[in-house]
């Protein structure tokens, strides 16, 4: 086993043939990460060297049952830092913004903080005003709050619900 940072390893790595494009190049590689305050999860990234179909999971290993349920209060930069792991059964609400974000077939597992979480918020909203022109407003208006709670100027809170209980909030504990 290859050693990768400190907790990563590489539990293997294998070519099968891609689902997309059927070629013999959807290379994959599964990584065991341990984080701390969460456990083991095992990670899954993938990609085809033909037609660059990509796909990546992440499953968290033993018994990590957390409540389906979870908030964070962002009234500062402090609140940035927490640790997000979110499985793609995760909804996220941002009420104060008057969002919701349901999860669907396209919808990632990923590890991240609060600030990645709001970073990833906003560049699908400005996907999506490229797409929704009659929304334009009203998505401009969306971005320029979640900017403003990353500067710590302005406060929203942001709700997880997985009916999994695969995604945790992890505050560090001192
Ligand atoms: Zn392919």
């Amino acid at each position: 086993m290859k050693k990768l940072k400190k907790n990563k390893q590489i539990l293997s790595s294998f070519l099968i043939t891609c689902p997309v494009c059927g070629k013999k190049g959807f290379s994959v590689k599964q990584v065991l990460d341990d984080i701390p305050y969460f456990g083991e999860v095992l990670e899954t990234f993938a990609s085809c060297k033909f037609c660059g179909y990509k796909a990546h999971d992440i499953l968290p290993l033993g018994e990590n049952k957390y409540p389906k349920k979870q908030e964070v209060f962002v009234s500062s930069k402090k609140e940035l830092s927490i640790r997000v792991v979110k499985s793609k059964y995760c909804s996220i609400e941002i009420p104060e913004v008057g969002l919701k974000i349901q999860p669907g077939p396209e919808s990632e597992s990923y590890i991240s903080n609060i600030e990645g979480v709001i970073d990833r918020i906003i560049d699908s909203l400005k996907t999506i005003s490229v797409v929704k022109h009659e929304k334009k407003k009203d998505i401009e208006e969306e971005i320029s709050k979640l900017e403003k709670a990353k500067e710590g100027k302005s406060k929203i809170t942001i709700i997880f619900r997985d009916p999994t209980g695969q995604s945790a909030i992890i505050r560090k504990v001192k």
